[in-house]
């Protein structure tokens, strides 16, 4: 604390990401990422002539970028907006479209970065209850006044919520803007993307960090009406003309071209997740049924924060939110066959 510190800063409980440890031996399964290698178009880029260039700013429109975006979700550049990671694109929608209005509509259990900014940016809040069974059910998002955001599938359940269910949803409330963020989309849950053509209160945010093994470069994106892209351009623009740096924009066109790549590293994960899941099963553990990278475990003999202290001892990393119903979980990101290995030994021997 510093007598210089605004009363906004003052009250800020900020978001805490997973760790990100030094020790490179350990056995990371905390933070979602990606364990295969970005694709090596984007690698190459590194290795080519952008160097000398980064002398000049980059395009502050990224529009190789936008292009690239529409080119892999079949829209137009116009609905395409860029930012430094999807956390970013996030913030900025919060201040473009939620500030000054009603209660934001968004799951009790869900993504931890959703009250953050709102706190920040002044937004209140209508927490709306996960179903008994953890699903996310949108028929209770009804009759509200404000925006609606959720993850798809969401966090950290890895349940998938139904693109008929959106759909409906997006026509109840056709004055409501509902915000899908799909950052594990690819792992297994219908994308809203589809939809952006037919409903002006639908935005669909993505990221290149986990299903495209990119999360140290920090590029997300946005997908909506025009309009709302336009919206978006506007808070941009009076806060960071250059989000996206020169390396970033080049190494993402390249991974978002490779499709072949990014299907091979995807099925793989959804692969491990499958095997894993029934281990994990054999060993009494109950698994939410996960379309993410990630699965949502409980034992019903050994307290999750328990195995949390004991796999790390261990050098096995996991994710453990001590937070009201969710603190009888663990979340497990799905790495390697070889890593999905060695987590479930560990376990094996502590349950
Ligand atoms: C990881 C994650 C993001 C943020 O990803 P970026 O790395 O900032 O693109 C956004 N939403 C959810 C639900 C996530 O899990």
């Amino acid at each position: 604390m510093s007598r210089f510190w605004s009363d906004v800063t003052r009250r800020l409980s900020p978001y805490v990401p997973g760790e990100q440890p030094r020790n490179a031996d350990l056995v990371k399964l905390n933070t979602n990422e990606n364990p295969y290698p970005p694709s090596p178009r984007a690698l190459a880029v590194l290795a080519g002539d952008v160097g000398p260039s980064l002398r000049l700013y980059p395009d502050p429109g990224s529009l190789a970028l936008k292009d690239a975006v529409a080119r892999s979700t079949g829209l137009g550049c116009s609905n395409v907006f860029v930012g430094n990671g999807s956390d970013e694109v996030l913030a900025l929608s919060f201040l473009a479209f939620f500030t000054g209005g009603h209660p934001l509509q968004f799951p009790d259990v869900t993504y931890s970065f959703y009250p953050v900014y709102c706190q920040l940016f002044g937004v209140e809040v209508e927490r709306i209850a996960l179903a008994d069974d953890f699903r996310v059910d949108l028929r209770s998002y009804r009759g509200g006044r404000g925006g609606i955001i959720f993850p798809n599938p969401n966090a950290p359940t890895g349940i998938a919520i139904a693109l008929g269910e959106i759909e409906e949803l997006l026509r109840d409330e056709p004055d409501r803007l509902v915000v899908v963020d799909e950052a594990y989309v690819d792992f297994g849950a219908e994308s809203a993307v589809a939809l952006v053509p037919r409903f002006d209160n639908l935005l669909v945010v993505q990221t290149l960090s986990k299903s495209r093994s990119l999360a140290g470069l920090r590029v997300g994106y946005a997908l909506g009406h025009p309009d709302l892209i336009t919206g978006l351009d506007r808070v941009k623009n009076s806060f960071n003309s250059y989000p996206i740096d020169r390396v970033a924009e080049q190494m993402a066109v390249a991974a978002l071209d490779d499709e072949v790549y990014f299907r091979t590293c995807r099925d793989r994960i959804v692969a491990t997740r499958t095997q894993t899941t029934s281990r994990l099963e054999a060993l009494g553990f109950e698994v939410l049924p996960s379309s993410a990278n990630f699965v949502f475990v409980h034992h019903p003999r050994v307290e999750a924060s328990q195995l949390f202290e004991r796999l790390r001892e261990r050098d096995i990393l996991v994710r453990y939110f001590e937070q009201p119903r969710i603190d009888r979980y663990l979340r497990i990101t799905i790495g390697t066959d070889d890593e999905m290995l060695k987590l479930v030994l560990a376990l094996d021997e502590l349950v």
